[in-house]
C-alpha cells in the first residue's frame, strides 16, 4: 500500500498562493516577518497569524487575485490519472489557507483530501484557525508530519511531495521524498535522500519505474 502525500502550495500549483496574495496586500512588512521565520525563530503559526494581520481585504477581492495569478503545474492532472490507474492515492497537507486551496481546487476540478489552516472573514479581516494543529508543538499550523506518522502507522509506504520549510519534518518521516526549492537544500543539511523535481512531469518519469 503506497499514500501520496504533498504540499499545495509551490508544490502542485506554479507559485506560493500565500506569498502572492502577501506579496500584493501586505508588501513589504510581511518581509520582515518572513526574515524571523526563515530564521527558525518563530513557527509558521505565528508567522502566519501576524503576516496575514497586515491583509485587509474581503474574502471576495482575494478569491478574485487568486483567480488571476494562480497556476496549476501543468502535469499534476496527468499524474493523478496515472496514479488513478494503480489504484493509488494523493492527499493534500498544507500550511496555507482553506478558502483560497478549495476554491482552487475546485477551479481545477480536483478532489482530493485536503488538511489545511481554516480562515472565516469578517468584513475584511480575517481570523485564522488550525484545527490540524499538534498541540504538543507550538511550531506548525498544520502538522504535515503528524498525517505521515499516522498513515505509516496504517502500514502504508509514504511518497511525500514538498518545497518550502514546513516540508521538512514530513520529509524526515516520509519513505520516500520528491523535493524543490527551499525543501530540497534542507534535505541536503539534513542529509535527508530525495528525488529533485521541477514539476510533476519529472515525478511521472520517475514513479513509472516502480512499477
Ligand atoms: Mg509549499
Amino acid at each position: 500500500m503506497r499514500m501520496f502525500v504533498s504540499d499545495f502550495d509551490g508544490t502542485i500549483t506554479e507559485k506560493d498562493v500565500a506569498n502572492l496574495i502577501l506579496d500584493k496586500y501586505a508588501y513589504p512588512q510581511w518581509l520582515e516577518i518572513e526574515k524571523e521565520y526563515k530564521a527558525r525563530k518563530i513557527g509558521t503559526r505565528e508567522a502566519i497569524n501576524r503576516e496575514f494581520a497586515l491583509v485587509k481585504a474581503s474574502r471576495e477581492e482575494l478569491t478574485s487575485f487568486v483567480d488571476e495569478v494562480a497556476s496549476l503545474d501543468p502535469h499534476f492532472k496527468r499524474f493523478l490519472g496515472f496514479l488513478g490507474d494503480n489504484g493509488e492515492k494523493l492527499e493534500i497537507v498544507s500550511e496555507g489557507l482553506d478558502f483560497y486551496i478549495r476554491f482552487l481546487l475546485k477551479k481545477w476540478g480536483l478532489d482530493l483530501p485536503l488538511r489545511t489552516n481554516r480562515t472565516s472573514f469578517k468584513g475584511r479581516m480575517m481570523n485564522i484557525a488550525y484545527p490540524y494543529r499538534d498541540p504538543r508543538c507550538s511550531l506548525c499550523g498544520t502538522c504535515k508530519m503528524g498525517r505521515v506518522l499516522e498513515l505509516r502507522g496504517k502500514g502504508y509506504e509514504v511518497v511525500y511531495f514538498g518545497n518550502g520549510y514546513s516540508d521538512i519534518c514530513p520529509a524526515l518521516e516520509a519513505d520516500k521524498v520528491f523535493a524543490k526549492g527551499q525543501l530540497a537544500v534542507l534535505c541536503e543539511e539534513e542529509d535527508r535522500e530525495f528525488m529533485p523535481f521541477n514539476d510533476f512531469g519529472d515525478v511521472v518519469r520517475e514513479v513509472r519505474t516502480w512499477r
